[in-house]
This record gives C-alpha cells, sequence and structure tokens, in this order.
C-alpha cells in the first residue's frame, strides 16, 4: 500500500533529523535528498500478526522489490498479544532493507517505543503526547501526572521538575490544575508544550544512547524512574 502519511516524518528528517533513531547515516542523506516526494509503502496487509505473518511478510517482500525510500510498518497496536508484536516487529527487522528507514505507525507509549528501537524501527508517530495532554494527563521522569487530582491544589513545584520546559519554567502544577478545573484553553496549550518537550527529549536521548551503545541501559533507567504504568507500560499487559 502506498501512503502519502510519511512524508510528514520525512520532511521532519529533512528540517531537523528529528525523528530518526538508529540509523541516521542511513536515513537522513537519502531523505532530505528525496523530501517530499520521498515514496514510502507502508507493509501492513493482515491486521491480525498471528494469522496473517505469511501475508506481511509476502507483502514486505513485494513492496522492497519496487526500491521505496522506506518502510512503514501498520496493522500492529491493535490490541494482538505484545509478543506477536514483537516477533512482526523482529520479522520485518529481517526482511526489509537495512540501508531504509522503517517507521512504525501509531504507537508512542515509552516501553512500546524502546522495544521497537531495539528491533530496528527508526520512525514514530502516535497521539498520545497531545491527546493526554488535552486530558490533564502528562508525562514527567517520574511518572504520570493527572494534573486534575486533588493533591495537586496546593503543589507550587514545577510540572517536572527535570524538564527545562516553558510550562515547567513558569508555572506551578497548582496553577496548571487551577487552568485545568476552569476548563481554561491555556491548560491545554501549556500541557502540550510539556509533554510534546519530554517526548522530543526522550527521543534525542535514545539517538544518544544509540550513538553510545547503551540503549539498554537507558530502556532500564526509563522504565524504572517511570513506575506508573500508565506512562512507561505499553497497552499490552499480557506480557511484563
Ligand atoms: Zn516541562
Amino acid at each position: 500500500m502506498l501512503h502519502r502519511r510519511s512524508d510528514r516524518a520525512a520532511a521532519t528528517v529533512r528540517r531537523r533529523g528529528a525523528a530518526t533513531l538508529g540509523r541516521r547515516s542511513r536515513c537522513l542523506p537519502r531523505l532530505a535528498r528525496r523530501g517530499l516526494a520521498s515514496r514510502w509503502a507502508g507493509a501492513r496487509r493482515g491486521c491480525r500478526p498471528a494469522a496473517n505473518a505469511e501475508l506481511r511478510r509476502r507483502s514486505t517482500e513485494e513492496l522492497t522489490a519496487l526500491d521505496f525510500d522506506g518502510y512503514a510498518l501498520g496493522g500492529l497496536g491493535l490490541g494482538e498479544p505484545k509478543t506477536q508484536l514483537l516477533d512482526m516487529l523482529e520479522r520485518s527487522d529481517a526482511l526489509l532493507p537495512k540501508d531504509r528507514p522503517r517507521y512504525l505507525m501509531g504507537m508512542g507509549y515509552l516501553a512500546d517505543v524502546l522495544e521497537a528501537v531495539e528491533r530496528g524501527v527508526d520512525l514514530f508517530d502516535c497521539v498520545l503526547p497531545t491527546r493526554n495532554a488535552r486530558t490533564g494527563s502528562l508525562f514527567t521522569s517520574g511518572g504520570t501526572v493527572v494534573i486534575k487530582n486533588r493533591k495537586y491544589a496546593r503543589d507550587e513545584r514545577p510540572l517536572d521538575e527535570a524538564c527545562g520546559c516553558y510550562t515547567c519554567r513558569n508555572f506551578s502544577r497548582a496553577y496548571l490544575r487551577h487552568l485545568y478545573e476552569r476548563n481554561e484553553i491555556t491548560a491545554a496549550v501549556l500541557n502540550t508544550i510539556h509533554n510534546l518537550h519530554f517526548y522530543l527529549d526522550f527521543f534525542r536521548k535514545i539517538r544518544q544512547s544509540i550513538e553510545s551503545n547503551s540503549l539498554k541501559d537507558l530502556k532500564r533507567n526509563i522504565l524504572k524512574s517511570t513506575k506508573d504504568k500508565d506512562n512507561a507500560s505499553s497497552r499490552f499487559n499480557d506480557v511484563a
């Protein structure tokens, strides 16, 4: 299946290199040359991976034969067991060309991103940071902060003391809760600024850890520090 969705990711790569991970050297020059004209293919046939692994393999082989600039992996993260998701990622990693970026569509939980990066995924997109910001669920280095909770009503600390974003530098948890409780649009704006900053920082750390060959250490530290499951863990709870 051809699609244009990844053009945005390619444009981001061209402008900032922000979305590339483990294969910056292989992704960036090619995408920079092609820019918005990059042609991507999505190996997503078979939404039920266990039943359609063979179809997915055939789809991937047929698409790689057409020499696309990058390959998207879709039809995953739809409720299948995590073991099957990881198996599909590993199979795809083996089949896709090593010199082309891989884009995993629609998955953004920290644990899922880390697992996918370990299995060769370079690009992601997900509504999680912005959607959760609008509903007051904020990612921090210590776990998720649900800003509407009463315990933050007089909490004068910044949302995340380890964060350097505009929101954390200028406003307290108590003020953010006040804005949220009053249904002020500023709450969505400030919360979104923070969550996007958190994710950009998260991906920056991943890139640095790949370059220093310390991805496993980063993964262990992030999953340990973000203890509560809403933040660190994936939607799949069948595998620890
Ligand atoms: Zn912040």
